[in-house]
């Protein structure tokens, strides 16, 4: 197989978006909010099924770090990787005086995967796949850093309808929650796309969710409809 690397697997303008908008990642009333308001309820989903305290995580995508440092403050030892440089700069800022097992990395699951193959007890790719070229040398690659037994949670967003018209017009352009262009539809993933490239990792599908999202009360939750936006817990054979 053709060896993937950094350069071939990264969208330039995907990375030059984040970084564009690093300096507001941790203010929850900017571009992030959405992942403000999404954390706890991953966070908590991730913890009940792995119990995150002592656990060896990677964060595969960590951005500037909201997903990485609360795993970290569960107890578990986290690293976070990610391609852009100005996310990473905020991450490691922010967790700066925190005394938490916490670490960031400029790298892309791919390259980390040559020297770390099987060393974490859980993969966390989050809200990343639908801003990468191929999607499933990621996946391969988390699965190639997985523990037998250990976990990999993807979460990212369907290609239908219903998903055009509320990840994109509706959160973008009626309710502007994200920037116009966060999106590309050609790159949303049906489950059953991302379950293919997890079991020919061998990963095996224990668990997923839908995230919902009430443009009324602006609160999300995790709940069975997997139409939209959605997460997927998985177990390495
Ligand atoms: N996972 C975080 C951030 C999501 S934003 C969270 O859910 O809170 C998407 C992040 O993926 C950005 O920080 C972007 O720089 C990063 N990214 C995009 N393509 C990437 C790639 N090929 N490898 C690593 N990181 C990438």
């Amino acid at each position: 197989m053709e060896h993937i690397t950094a350069a071939s697997n990264a969208d330039p303008a995907e990375l030059a978006r984040f970084n564009a908008l690093a300096a507001r990642w941790w203010d929850e009333k900017s571009e992030f909010k959405p992942l403000h308001r999404i954390n706890p309820h991953r966070l908590n989903w991730i913890d009940k099924l792995t119990g995150l305290a002592g656990k060896a995580v990677l964060d595969v995508g960590c951005g500037g770090g909201i997903l990485a440092e609360s795993m970290a403050r569960r107890g578990a030892a986290v690293t976070g990787i990610d391609l852009a440089d100005q996310p990473l700069r905020i991450a490691q800022a922010h967790a700066e005086g925190q005394k938490l097992a916490l670490a960031y990395a400029h790298s892309n699951a791919e390259d980390w995967a040559a020297g770390h193959g099987g060393q974490y007890d859980v993969i966390t790719c989050m809200e990343m796949l639908e801003h990468v070229p191929q999607p499933a040398a990621v996946v391969a690659a988390c699965a190639a850093m997985t523990k037998p037994g250990g976990w990999v949670f993807f979460s990212t967003i369907n290609r239908n309808s219903l998903s055009f018209l509320l990840a994109i017009v509706g959160v973008e352009y009626v309710l502007r929650l994200l920037p116009r262009g966060t999106h590309q539809y050609q790159r949303f993933i049906t489950p059953a796309e991302l379950g293919a490239m997890a079991s020919a990792a061998s990963l095996r599908l224990v668990e997923q969710r839908g995230l919902g999202y009430n443009p009324f009360t602006q609160r999300f939750k995790l709940h069975r409809f997997t139409g939209v936006g959605y997460l997927l817990a998985m177990q390495k054979a």
